[in-house]
């Protein structure tokens, strides 16, 4: 098993998490789309991952240019092409991440993880090393979807941060639409695992 690109970041864990069953020591280097990674849509768009959603990080259609090309005058691809540990590497970064010991290794993670909470990159709430810090100081943090996902591929809703204590109550069940269905995505007051109606399990 390999983890994503997505999980992690420096910490006890990163050697397990990163190493990929190999020997020697590992440690997340910052987002390589554009760099190490590059992704191609059924359609042609061509973005640095291909996770990332289209409209902020296509570059442009391989139908219409070459990937040289597209690659050496389009944006958002060179967005990593930066000079390392610089502070213009780390200029995208804000909130926890701008704050953070490691952002200059780090940049705050894996863009796609953080564009799709948060409209932009920069802020990388399921970091490992972030979780760790919260939970020293008696913190959790919780996400919580302020806007849907329209539906077209590749997007994604808008969610905010929620910074608490670790021991508060659990939350109240919600619910996020699916179609036909819902998808019970917390249990209430600590109580047993919420089961949702069978009428409603996707
Ligand atoms: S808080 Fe942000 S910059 Fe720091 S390690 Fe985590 S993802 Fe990287």
């Amino acid at each position: 098993m390999a983890s994503g690109n997505n999980i992690g970041y420096y910490g006890p864990y990163d050697q397990l998490l990163l190493s990929r069953g190999g020997e020697g020591s590992v440690y997340y280097s910052g987002c390589e789309a554009g760099t190490q990674a590059l992704g191609i849509e059924a359609d042609g768009k061509i973005k640095g991952c291909p996770s990332l959603p289209s409209g902020p990080y296509t570059g442009a259609n391989i139908r219409d240019m070459s990937l040289a090309d597209i690659m050496a005058h389009t944006e958002p691809l060179p967005m990593n092409k930066v000079l390392r540990y610089s502070e213009e590497s780390i200029a995208h970064l804000w909130g926890f991440c701008g704050t953070c010991e490691f952002k200059k290794m780090c940049r705050g993670g894996c863009t796609w993880t953080a564009h799709v909470f948060y409209g932009k990159r920069g802020n990388n709430p399921y970091c490992h090393h972030r979780a760790l810090e919260h939970d020293r100081q008696g913190l959790r943090e919780r996400m919580i979807r302020t806007d849907a996902a329209p539906g077209a591929p590749f997007d994604h809703g808008i969610f905010e941060s929620v910074i608490e204590a670790k021991d508060a109550p659990s939350p109240a069940v919600s619910w996020l639409d699916r179609g036909d269905h819902a998808l019970a995505i917390a249990v209430r007051d600590g109580g047993a695992p919420y089961a949702p109606p069978a009428s409603t399990t996707p």
